[in-house]
């Protein structure tokens, strides 16, 4: 069957009062960059529903487009016929003859918007109905929670029909709740993090530690490829790499091993802070779950935060490991996060950090290092990379090793 549009419902969105018009704008611009490759396509953002007209173009492919845009609800492929009563029986007939209909229940759901069509929506439910049972014998009629809606709509421009309704990614459009900073390591919680947080709205750019040598390419290519993935909710995402080698190394000179993790991460959080503000970031967003590791319970937070005020936004703060790799899975960004490529954490880790720092102590010993020109100078070295869907960056990187051999 050729589908002629898609027709997509609003989440949350359509909720949202004043704001309804933004979020749409914002919607109809995320739809728009996820089906570039679908120049016939033409949008329209209406109040409770977009109509995506597809002018020829393949309605699975730009389907599976629209699967990861947060802010839809459902999405349902139709098809417009002339407002005629044989046109409408003959497509729904077409329409039901394409899809498993043998044991299943139904119903024709009709809307007349077009109050001067020759059938109002009782009539139309009952005709199609009858003649939808007679030619699929081993169908039912179910008007409670029925397997199969048919949607018919009589409006002003001709008669929609769809039979089908595929659940969307929910959520909020992505960038209607301004932009954050995700910190990204290369484990399997922040990128987690990052999804969770554009599933709310946040449109996230990533930034990433690296302290070469004693982090590899391929940890940097790994955290780049867990930013691909991450992608597709967005059309692209900037990844920052700050170099971060001058200030562990100077950490791990003047700083005792205890609390080397606790003045890291202080660091981290201060550059990451300084980088959002330039870039007009609103909050930052972090991997962070409490009591799984001794820079997680709350005395670390409380000495760690405690260099910045900007809202942490900490998604998977409350999720046990097993639900973190779940939903790990579910984005596929566990496979690549288990792949042992040392980050800078690892490298620097102190064999007993402390699980109780103490704020005060954590000052004490930071204040032996220059932290306004570490930071100064990791700022002015930063690398930026635009990163898309479909990107591999560990794998460009065996093929240059392979070249060198
Ligand atoms: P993850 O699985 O995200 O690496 P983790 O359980 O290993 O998290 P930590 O290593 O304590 O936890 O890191 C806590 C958080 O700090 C991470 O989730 C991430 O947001 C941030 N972080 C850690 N290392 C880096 C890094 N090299 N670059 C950017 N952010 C980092
Ligand atoms: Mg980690």
């Amino acid at each position: 069957m050729q589908y002629t549009e898609i027709m997509v419902r609003y989440g949350e969105l359509s909720t949202k009062g004043k704001n309804r018009k933004i979020f749409i704008n914002q919607l109809v611009m995320n739809v728009k960059k996820a089906l570039h490759q679908f120049p016939n396509v033409r949008i329209h953002g209406e109040r409770d529903r977009m109509h995506l007209l597809l002018n020829g173009e393949d309605s699975t492919k730009v389907m599976e487009c629209l699967r990861p845009i947060f802010g839809i609800q459902n999405f349902s492929p139709s098809i417009k016929v002339e407002k005629s009563l044989d046109q409408i029986e003959d497509t729904a007939l077409q329409l039901m003859d394409e899809i498993d209909t043998a044991g299943k229940s139904f119903k024709v759901e009709a809307k007349r918007a077009d109050h001067t069509f020759e059938l109002d929506t009782n009539d139309l439910n009952r005709e199609l109905g009858a003649r939808i049972v007679k030619a699929f014998p081993k169908i039912k009629v179910q008007m409670v929670r029925p397997d199969i809606k048919l949607r018919v709509e009589v409006r002003n421009e001709g008669a929609f029909l769809s039979c089908l309704t595929i659940k969307g990614a929910g959520g909020l459009p992505v960038g209607s709740s301004g932009k954050g900073m995700l910190m990204l390591s290369g484990g399997i919680d922040s990128p987690v993090a990052g999804y969770m947080a554009m599933k709310r709205g946040v449109k996230i750019e990533a930034v990433h530690f690296a302290s070469p040598p004693y982090t590899s390419e391929q940890a940097l290519a790994k955290a780049k490829d867990l930013t691909v993935k991450l992608a597709p909710y967005v059309g692209e995402i900037k990844f920052l790499e700050v170099p971060f080698t001058e200030i562990q190394e100077e950490i791990k000179q003047h700083v005792p091993p205890s609390y080397l993790m606790t003045v890291t991460r202080r660091m981290m959080l201060r550059i990451t802070d300084a980088i959002r503000l330039k870039r007009k970031g609103l909050a930052i967003i972090n991997g962070e779950s409490l009591g799984q590791v001794a820079s997680q319970t709350l005395q670390s937070m409380i000495a760690i935060n405690d260099v910045t005020n900007t809202p942490i936004i900490r998604p998977v703060v409350a999720l046990d490991k097993n639900e973190i790799i779940d939903l790990a899975i579910k984005i596929d960004t566990f496979e690549l996060a288990i792949q042992p490529f040392e980050d800078c954490c690892t490298i620097f880790a102190p064999p007993q950090p402390k699980t109780k720092p103490k704020l005060e102590k954590a000052i004490e010993y930071e204040n032996r290092l220059d932290v306004a020109g570490l930071i100064e100078r990791a700022l002015e070295r930063i690398e930026i990379t635009e990163i898309h869907a479909g990107e591999s960056y560990l794998e460009n990187q065996e093929d240059e090793f392979s070249d060198f051999l």
